[in-house]
């Protein structure tokens, strides 16, 4: 009887050993995705509870912080994360690289302060109950100009905060610049708001 018992413990142990094999290689594959993120191009941009433009406001976020994309959406909203904060905004408010900010009013050195493309910046929105929200002010931005490649070449500091534009990459205003040049033609750079730079004018 003791014998009968050990064969049929023998025959199992091939079972065993393989469910135990699986159990170690069927380990969880780590995908650790790279997180996307965007940047708010207006002075102030409302996180939304749902995507739509009435729905609840959560918090404003400031002008060029970072927001984690979760979503991106075909409706023309994205469904971000800032902080502990989840919600919706507008997606044509948002840019993928904070240089590429072009919103009045964002004060780079609270940006720069705060470590420049980690700045994150949210504040609560004032609930008004039961009243219009006329004071959902839209955000400010301003907007490119459609892209025009006439005229000469000029340099831009790629601060994403510049009001100038250099005729030459070695005007003495462009020499303090620590970001990357950006090239571009003269009404490119009208087009962005840009002015002539008094040095090399
Ligand atoms: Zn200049």
């Amino acid at each position: 009887m003791k014998k009968h018992l050990l064969l049929w413990l023998l025959c199992l142990l091939p079972f065993a050993l393989s469910a135990q094999v699986v159990d170690t290689v069927a380990q969880e594959a780590d995908s650790e995705q790279t997180q996307p993120y965007r940047y708010v191009n207006a002075s102030a941009l409302t996180l939304r509870a749902l995507p739509s433009a009435s729905a609840l406001a959560l918090a404003k976020i400031d002008g060029a912080s970072r927001v984690t994309v979760l979503t991106d959406r075909p409706d023309g909203w994205t469904k971000v994360q800032i902080n502990e904060h989840l919600g919706y905004v507008k997606s044509e408010y948002l840019v993928e690289q904070q240089q590429d900010v072009t919103a009045e009013s964002v004060d780079w050195s609270l940006v720069e302060a705060a470590g420049g493309a980690d700045y994150t910046n949210v504040s609560a929105v004032e609930v008004r109950a039961a009243l219009p929200q006329a004071s959902a002010a839209r955000p400010a931005v301003r907007r490119a100009a459609p892209r025009a490649s006439a005229g000469p070449k000029v340099y831009i500091c790629n601060n994403g905060r510049t009001e100038v534009y250099h005729s030459s990459e070695s005007c003495s205003a462009m020499n303090r610049c620590t970001y990357a040049t950006k090239v571009a033609s003269t009404s490119e750079a009208r087009g962005l708001g840009l002015r002539e730079c008094m040095k090399c004018y």
